[in-house]
């Protein structure tokens, strides 16, 4: 691929506002990244060669950075895996299950990651989890009684290092102990580890300091959250300790990057600390201007201001970036312009998407684009009159249109919801009588939460498809005789209620997107979701409407095949929706009841041909819960939760509605998730040591469960005894009429030989409970 547009016009420029950013993608513009690290977990590189070749990367982003003017490109904010796993790694807080195996730094850091099986021993990976409000996962620290905090691998300075060699000075980035810690899983009091977490950060600073460091940044995102007055009184004592020691002389500045929203609840207490600069974020954080507006900034500190939004793809509304930026000059002069987030979460750029009609791609910029947006922005600020600038006038007009696809019939059928089009009749507990008559399962129904291996055949199948190298007919004839060996597969398992294995989906969000109108798709626009996993989320442009059936030939085909239910499988509202780009112009609970009317229409359409159990996947309804207790419920949760049952409150009271949530921790909306009026819920648990099931019990959830019994993210395959004894341990919290037996989530990262080894013990563990139930 050529030069990209951002390439060809940010070389050799300079601004007197300097402009930076949080921190960059990581997964390479053609997913390198992604390749190198799998190659290697293949066993077909040494750990050398991934670290030379990851060493390349860094080199290249680097360069990109500085040819784009940006003021001390950060560096570490690149990770092999995640971020949050290299602290715990440069913290040497490695659990002793994985120094036990006594493999190599880099064995040990990915056995942490995705967990080992093999010669020197069997081990579980670390939890992972939803960072903040993203469809980001990290991997939660495991701080053990005992542990001693050193830093070991200070990685961030052989980065330092590395790209001074190539002459970039950078600004090495770290995860700040206050967040390190509040989202650490500890065994016992975590306030044993304030101490030893203050020195080893103060020796971090040291080495820095040592080393020439100019500018260190320890991100604080934890500090956006809604903070008590306990861990207000832990952030300063973690700071005070740490900044303490290196009163003096001292190189290094630090730079505090705070992002996904504002900090109201430490904001004094922030900004008295001796540090050099605060990063705030000026796109999400709700009162971030009138914080600095009321209470100041202090003149001794540079504010990097986060007005350009790192977590979407539109254009930047440079007349309202402005004016923000006016507002925060008339309190301090001392500014940095820079992104709100770092753009980890936005794709490389729009260069690669040259399909994309040139009216869409004038209102999207990826990480590249903000790159140029915030080299204008720097010399647009500048300038006395920025209305009569080019590109500003440009920028306006391009802001002033309305949206890119409308649809008023879909408007009108929002507009005209009531309330009883979100209500389902006949209430949970006499459907489940009618149910079980029905569907007749025995106790303790086993099922999967609905992919089964991508294979490579399937993958080149659909790479086929969209090559041209086979028609629309041969591909749908090749997915049927996946979707047929899926079917045998299960029956010869012992699987009680079967799925199609979504072969015809490569996302669980595209594919839905690219039936319906009001999306657009990328090509190579992919945002990294875990590890070496990216998605490419598709862009919402306008009103959603449902252009065809989207999955009922497909499940329809798979009931055929067998006298056993098949469950017919949907994502749902809040999920597409958090998983798309969404449009800025709109509120989120628009698109929302939008998605909802049409897999209403797709639900009924499935209960039309036959199909009695229904599942629909929120996977990412906890996700995108406002980080403010305050904005739960009227922002976001109540639409959500009316989303879901305008998806589902047409259909008989017979038809089984199932959901499927996982990778977050639910134990704070367990009514609401009840309060969805599904049938059956199945969610991962066995990453999170199903402390969920205490949560059930207290919430007197009503909903049937199958809280999973192995983790699937993992390549590991689980022993009998090991799911029987989750089973045996979630029947002491649920009814055995209530249990489900599944695994965490869907199959389709999995290869094959080690999901048929899984489901076999699952489907083994579960006759031996079930035996002791009889
Ligand atoms: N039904 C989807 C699957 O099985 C659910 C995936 C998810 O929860 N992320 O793949
Ligand atoms: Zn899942």
């Amino acid at each position: 691929m050529g030069p990209t547009q951002a390439e060809t016009t940010c070389r050799n420029t300079k601004t007197k506002m300097d402009y930076t950013i949080v921190g960059f993608p990581r997964i390479g513009e053609n997913r390198e990244l992604k390749r190198a690290t799998e190659a290697y977990f293949r066993g077909g590189q040494s750990s050398s060669e991934l670290l030379d070749q990851v060493k390349e990367l860094k080199a290249g982003q680097w360069e990109k950075l500085r040819e784009c003017g940006v003021f001390m490109p950060p560096s570490h904010d690149y990770s092999l895996y995640d971020g949050m796993l290299d602290t715990t790694w440069m913290l040497n807080a490695v659990p002793e299950r994985y120094k036990r195996l006594g493999l190599d730094a880099t064995g040990t850091y990915f056995a942490m990651a995705r967990g080992y099986q093999g010669e020197h021993g069997d081990v579980t990976a670390l939890s992972m989890k939803k960072w903040f409000n993203t469809n980001y996962h990290y991997l939660v620290p495991e701080l053990e009684d005992g542990m001693t905090l050193r830093p070991e691998h200070m990685d961030f300075l052989d980065d330092f290092i590395q790209a001074k060699e190539l002459g970039i000075e950078t600004r090495p980035v770290i995860i700040g102990p206050f967040t390190f810690l509040k989202l650490a899983h500890c065994s016992g009091d975590k306030r044993d580890f304030v101490q030893p977490l203050a020195e080893a950060y103060a020796d971090i600073l040291n080495a820095a300091d040592h080393h020439g460091v100019r500018w260190l940044q320890i991100d604080e995102p934890s500090l956006v959250t809604d903070l008590s007055a306990e861990d207000v009184s832990l952030f300063r004592a973690l700071y005070e300790k740490i900044l303490a020691v290196r009163a003096g002389n001292h190189e290094t500045r630090t730079l505090l990057q705070t992002y996904f929203g504002d900090v109201r609840d430490c904001y004094g207490e922030l900004i008295a600390l001796p540090l050099d600069g605060i990063g705030l974020d000026f796109v999400e954080g709700k009162q971030t201007a009138q914080l600095i507006a009321r209470y100041g900034f202090p003149n001794d500190k540079t504010l990097f201001a986060g007005l350009v939004n790192g977590k979407n793809v539109w254009r930047c509304n440079y007349e309202n970036a402005l004016k923000q930026l006016r507002d925060i000059r008339k309190v301090t002069e001392n500014v940095i312009i820079s992104t709100s987030c770092s753009l980890l979460h936005v794709p490389y750029t729009t260069a690669h998407e040259p399909h994309l009609p040139k009216e869409v791609t004038a209102h999207l910029a990826f990480a590249y684009e903000k790159l140029e947006e915030l080299r204008e922005l720097g010399r647009l600020a500048d300038l006395e009159h920025p209305a009569q600038d080019v590109a500003y006038s440009a920028n306006v007009l391009l802001h002033s249109d309305g949206p890119l696809h409308a649809n008023p019939e879909v408007q009108r059928k929002v507009a005209y919801l009531t309330e009883k089009d979100f209500i389902r009749n006949t209430p949970r507990k006499e459907r489940q009588k009618i149910q079980r008559e029905q569907l007749r399962l025995p106790l303790l129904p086993i099922t999967t939460i609905g992919s089964f291996p991508q294979t490579e055949s399937v993958k080149r199948n659909r790479a086929n498809l969209h090559k041209g190298v086979i028609s629309r007919e041969e591909y749908e004839c090749l997915v049927r005789a996946d979707i047929r060996r899926c079917i045998e597969l299960q029956e010869q398992l012992g699987i009680d209620v079967l799925v199609h294995g979504e072969y015809e989906r490569n996302d669980m969000v595209e594919y839905f997107g690219e039936n319906l109108d009001g999306f657009i798709f990328t090509r190579n626009a992919w945002v990294q979701s875990y590890g070496t996993r990216a998605t490419k989320p598709p862009i919402i442009i306008g009103d959603i409407s449902r252009k065809a059936p989207i999955t009922t030939p497909w499940i329809s085909y798979a009931a055929s095949l067998t006298s056993k239910p098949v469950k017919g499988m949907l994502t749902g509202p809040t999920t597409i929706l958090n998983w798309s780009f969404p449009r800025e112009d709109v509120p989120g609970s628009v698109s929302m009841y939008q998605i909802a009317l049409a897999l209403r229409e797709e639900v009924l359409e499935l209960e039309k041909a036959g199909i009695r159990i229904i599942q629909i996947d929120e996977a990412a309804l906890r996700e995108k819960l406002p980080l403010r207790h305050a904005d739960w419920h009227s922002e976001y949760l109540d639409h959500a939760l009316r989303a879901f049952r305008l998806c589902h409150s047409g259909v008989q009271p017979s038809t089984q509605i199932h959901t499927h949530m996982c990778y977050s921790e639910f134990e704070d909306i367990i009514p609401e998730i009840d309060a969805l009026d599904a049938d059956v819920i199945t969610f991962e648990a066995s990453r999170s040591k199903l402390t969920i099931l205490r949560a059930l019990v207290q919430n007197h959830f009503e909903t049937e469960v199958g809280p999973g019994v192995y983790d699937i993210h993992s390549p590991r395959v689980p022993s009998v005894t090991e799911i029987a004894t989750s089973l045996k341990m979630m029947l002491r919290d649920i009814p055995a009429d209530h249990l489900w037996v599944n695994p965490d989530c869907g199959l389709k990262t999995r290869n094959l030989p080690e999901t048929v080894s899984s489901l076999k013990n699952m489907v083994r563990a579960a006759d031996c409970v079930r035996a002791t139930l009889l």
